[in-house]
């Protein structure tokens, strides 16, 4: 007998047939009306028992959190509520939940009681939607870029190159941490370890990207990445899911052009994909806004704040004109921002690029930063003090994207490199491939949890992944 998803049910509504349905139950009213999810959609489906002819000791063991398999005709609906309904005729409990200690019962649940039930939570309407939209968002971003002839391509997740410089990494080894070998120096000896040198958890898949950029145009990972930052935010996970294009012959216009497209597109198909979904995650966010005082809620319902993201133009802002918008805003003259902006140079603040992105009213592209405050891989403009690097701050989240243009000029990159106080002996890899056939090229990336967070409307990122990382936190 052919199990149907409550999906298919609810939109073919093949009436008169007779169907089985297997789930969890939600609800059983009235020893009469179980509600049943399966999770391939928010919706339940109602499935009436007629009492009388079903033993009462099954009908006990029809409790919250129970799975069921069902069986019976689908019929229209005699109540308000559904359209359609399951007259019962026969049910099989696959697995009972005990009610007594079941800790989702039908009713609100914080998000940090949730987080402390992982294993469970998945079966909350919230985080069904937010599961179901994090899925349709990764389909989107392989179909968008596979449909522009980009290659997918896997970047190794331990790493050798302790150069990426984006952040604290994780270290690799297995050494015995009781009688750890030491060099005559007293540092540890790695030629002892497993690599036979250093290795770490990957914290970009960038640098080898490029690498495969110069050979077949047009690439693009998606893979996990891990950071060993202590910041205990709401926008960090000591692990999370990067997307990194990595162009060929493009410059950091084309860089912003590709992003803002990007972009567009995979929030257009969450709207177009995840109708119920997006609908139940923005009346959850309502809800939780109300107990929020005014000027922290959001100037609209989610729906239309991602509708206005993809119909409307980015705006793009240099650095510098930033700074000047930064040092002459009330917030600064008033002595209202944490860190107050008084000279070129400094590294912004999520409280200045939010005060941006308040000012534009729309997302805003930053492009052309000190030189100083960027990484050493991306590309010097003539000026000589900044870079062809760009962020992408998107309302309520701050940065989504970081990218650049890379620096292409074997000459150059090898000078900043020294600049950095990178040894250039770790990086001959990388800078070769300026001494063979070099080009302009250009990527970014792309937290795909932030990502989620905006499209859902999450104010935690511990909320979006299944199961977070964070410091203090490995659970699961
Ligand atoms: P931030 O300033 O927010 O820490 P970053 O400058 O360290 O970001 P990049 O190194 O440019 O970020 O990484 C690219 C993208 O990866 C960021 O734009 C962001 O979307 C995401 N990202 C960076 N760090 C984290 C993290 N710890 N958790 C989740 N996403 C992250
Ligand atoms: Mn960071």
């Amino acid at each position: 007998m052919e199990t149907n998803s409550i999906k298919e049910i609810l939109n073919k509504k093949p009436i008169g047939s007779t169907i089985t349905v297997k789930g969890w139950v939600r609800t059983f009213r009235s020893n009469r009306f179980i509600a049943i999810n399966d999770g391939s959609t928010l919706k339940n489906i109602q499935a009436v028992v007629d009492f009388e002819n079903f033993d009462a000791d099954l009908l006990k063991r029809i409790t919250t959190g129970a799975c069921l398999s069902i069986k019976g005709d689908l019929v229209n609906s005699q109540g308000k509520g559904q359209e359609i309904e399951i007259l019962v005729s026969e049910i099989e409990i696959i697995g009972d939940s005990n009610p007594e200690e079941y800790p989702l019962q039908p009713k609100k649940h914080s998000l940090e009681f949730l987080r402390e039930i992982a294993h469970l939570r998945p079966r909350t309407n919230t985080f069904g939607a937010i599961l179901r939209v994090r899925h349709n968002l990764a389909f989107a971003i392989h179909q968008y870029f596979h449909n522009k002839d980009f290659f997918y391509l896997n970047t190794p997740i331990i790493t050798g190159s302790d150069a990426e410089g984006a952040g604290e990494m994780f270290n690799v080894s297995v050494l015995d941490k009781k009688n750890i070998p030491l060099t005559d120096e007293g540092e540890v000896d790695y030629s002892q370890d497993f690599f036979g040198k250093e290795a770490n958890l990957t914290v970009s898949g960038q640098l080898e990207a490029e690498l495969a950029a110069l050979a077949l145009s047009k690439v693009y990972t998606f893979g996990p990445t891990f950071r060993a930052e202590n910041s205990n935010t709401t926008r960090h996970l000591a692990e999370f899911w990067m997307i990194e294009p990595e162009v060929a012959f493009n410059d950091l216009d084309d860089n912003m052009d590709l992003a803002e497209d990007f972009l567009k597109y995979v929030i257009r198909f969450a709207l177009e994909n995840c109708v119920d979904d997006l609908e139940f995650l923005e009346k959850r966010l309502l809800d939780e806004e109300k107990s929020k005082p005014l000027n922290e809620r959001s100037d609209m319902p989610l729906t239309e704040k991602l509708r206005f993201v993809s119909e409307n133009n980015f705006r793009r802002v240099s650095y510098t004109e930033a700074i000047d918008i930064l040092r002459n805003s009330k917030p600064n003259k008033k002595k209202k921002f944490q860190y107050l902006i008084e000279d070129w140079g400094v590294d912004l603040q999520s409280e200045h690029e939010k005060f941006l992105v308040k000012h534009f009213n729309a997302p805003v592209i930053l492009f052309d930063y000190p030189a100083h405050i960027k990484a050493f891989y991306m590309r010097l403009n003539e000026d000589g003090k900044t870079v062809r690097a760009m962020d992408i701050l998107f309302p309520g989240i701050g940065e989504i994207i970081g990218g650049s243009q890379r620096e292409e000029r074997y000459d150059i990159l090898e000078q900043r490199i020294e600049e950095f106080g990178i040894e250039k002996e770790s990086l001959m890899w990388y800078l070769e491939t300026r001494k063979f056939g070099t080009c302009t090229h250009s990527g970014f990336g792309l937290g795909f949890e932030r990502l989620v967070q905006f499209v859902t409307g999450m104010g935690n990122i511990r909320d979006v992944i299944p199961f977070p990382r964070t410091p203090g936190n490995a659970e699961f």
